[in-house]
């Protein structure tokens, strides 16, 4: 099956969770990859990842920029999990000699210090994968009130198998499984990105209200198409 025949969205039409992320990394298995932060309920989606195939490709990058507590996390759910395929993908050298010498590109233009931390990087580690996969919750609002389960952006299948989890949902499936919390999680942090640009402003209700906080960013760029254009239904039937 190809990941842009539009029949897909048939084929799991209804599923979500684990029932969703199952058959989609059969039918993917190899072309897929998931997209990671390890951030505060990062666990659930790795959780599910880990008992369908520990080999899944997961992709998570180091910004450079994490609170040492997310690096920390991240290998103890590597270890806890089992999980063999995280590939750890760093902003490209000349990028950062070039645009962000001094490390404070993030105070000047968040959405370039983004571009060249996330954005780029990302897009060269998804070479040659037809079939991305996140943990995106629909109850995080803003841009993510109205997420689909399917997508189709920059000619890949786009998976959200947690989009309809609410706080409550995640809450149940981490104790459920026993999994442990993100350490900031117990400070106050409800959603976690980079050390500069989160702070504990967020709530049970508007976790991401702690992202660039202040300001009027509220994505980082990753979820979007490669041209600026956010992940509509709209602009998925362009595609
Ligand atoms: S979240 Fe902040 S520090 Fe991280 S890449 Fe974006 S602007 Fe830079």
């Amino acid at each position: 099956m190809s990941a842009l025949d539009k029949s897909i969205f048939e084929s799991y039409a209804g599923l979500e969770g684990r029932q969703l992320l199952e058959p989609i990394l059969r039918d993917f298995g190899g072309r897929a990859a998931v997209v990671s932060s390890f951030g505060a309920e990062s666990a659930v989606l790795l959780h599910m990842v880990s008992e369908v195939d520990k080999a899944t490709p997961v992709i998570f990058l180091d910004t450079g920029k994490h609170f040492w507590e997310t690096l920390s996390y991240r290998a103890m759910l590597i270890d806890r999990l089992g999980l063999t395929g995280v590939r750890t993908i760093s902003p490209d050298a000349a990028d950062l000699a070039a645009q962000d010498a001094h490390g404070m590109l993030h105070q000047q233009n968040a959405d370039q210090c983004c571009n060249i931390r996330k954005t780029l990087p990302l897009q060269k580690a998804l070479q040659g994968f037809e079939v991305t996969i996140s943990g995106r919750k629909r109850y995080h609002g803003a841009a993510r009130a109205t997420l689909d389960f399917l997508s189709i952006a920059d000619g890949r299948l786009k998976v959200e198998p947690l989009a309809g989890f609410s706080a409550l949902d995640i809450s149940a499936y981490m104790k459920a499984h026993d999994l442990p919390p993100h350490p900031l999680t117990e400070i106050g942090y409800f959603s976690i990105g980079c050390e500069p640009c989160t702070s504990t402003g967020g709530s049970a209700a508007d976790p991401r209200a702690g992202r660039w906080a202040g300001t009027a960013k509220t994505e980082c760029g990753i979820h979007w198409t490669l041209n600026g254009e956010a992940i509509t239904p709209e602009s998925r039937a362009r595609h």
